[in-house]
């Protein structure tokens, strides 16, 4: 505990030193585990887990929409969306802040930070991370801009510690490297000309045109990701042996109709899109669940 304690103690003077100070002084605790819902995780506040929530919402909600109108030709309404994006996510349930995360700690601190961390400048770095999401959320703008905030804490990480800003080249697909590489590289931009970079980050007007700007980076991948999934064999594989553990699409097989595969949609309870997709022109989406083996 004695080096994250002197890693907060200079990372807590340096926010303060360029005028965003943190209030308070966190309570940390610290696990000889690791996190099980983000194994590779070294800390974690509790609104972390929140932010993965939104993120794999965001990726399935776009993913979606970019599938059905891009390659089944099928415009769908964005509560049709909502409303099939939350029944698939039923079966892998919330993800929340662990049991353990008591109400008044602030940070967890997980193995991976004592055995990934060797120098004092990485443990340094992750508590830098930490604090700057506490930072926000003392402002109250870490949910405002919910996509952002990751690449904010990795700006601010990165200027405490003077560490590189890696480029990414324009053909990464890793939708989490974007929001975390990427989104900082696009924070830095919008800050450079600032007399105070971090103060200007918290600004409400400047999140927004990072997200903005964050958001026609991740758009393309989405559709290449989406392009790439229905095109790949082994995805395809993947994708059919998941339907078919699902009764209502079983019983598709050797009976894939239009009227069939809506009732199935009906039956999973996306009835709006159920009933969207009354008279509309299915061939395409059909095309594709016989591709898949129906
Ligand atoms: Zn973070």
């Amino acid at each position: 505990m004695k080096s994250i304690n002197d890693s907060l103690d200079r990372v807590l003077r340096f926010y303060e030193s360029v005028g965003t100070p943190l209030s308070y002084e966190p309570k940390i605790k610290y696990i000889n585990d690791i996190s099980s819902e983000m194994p590779g995780a070294k800390a974690n506040i509790r609104d972390e887990y929140e932010v993965l929530d939104n993120f794999i919402d965001f990726f399935s909600k776009n993913l979606m929409k970019k599938l059905w109108k891009d390659f089944y030709c099928i415009q769908i309404s964005e509560s049709a969306i909502e409303e099939a994006t939350n029944i698939q996510k039923q079966p892998i349930g919330n993800t929340g802040p662990p049991k353990y995360f008591e109400k008044d700690t602030d940070i967890i601190v997980f193995r991976p930070y004592f055995e990934n961390c060797k120098t004092k400048e990485q443990k340094d770095e992750v508590i830098a991370h930490k604090i700057w999401h506490l930072i926000e959320k003392e402002r109250d703008v870490f949910k405002k801009h919910p996509y952002i905030v990751e690449g904010t804490a990795n700006y601010a990480m990165k200027k405490f510690s003077g560490a590189e800003f890696q480029e990414l080249s324009d053909n990464v697909e890793d939708l989490l490297t974007i929001m975390f590489e990427g989104a900082a590289n696009i924070v830095r931009y919008h800050a450079k000309e600032s007399t105070n970079p971090y103060k200007k980050i918290l600004e409400n007007n400047v999140r927004k045109n990072i997200q903005e700007d964050l958001m026609a980076e991740v758009n393309p991948v989405i559709g290449k990701i989406a392009k790439r999934n229905l095109e790949n064999e082994n995805t395809q594989k993947i994708y059919f042996y998941i339907l078919k553990q699902i009764p209502e699409f079983r019983a598709l097989q050797g009976n894939l109709t239009a009227q069939n595969l809506i009732e199935a949609y009906k039956n999973l309870g996306a009835n709006q899109l159920a009933e969207e997709l009354q008279n509309k022109d299915l061939d395409k989406l059909l095309d594709s669940y016989k591709r898949l083996g129906f």
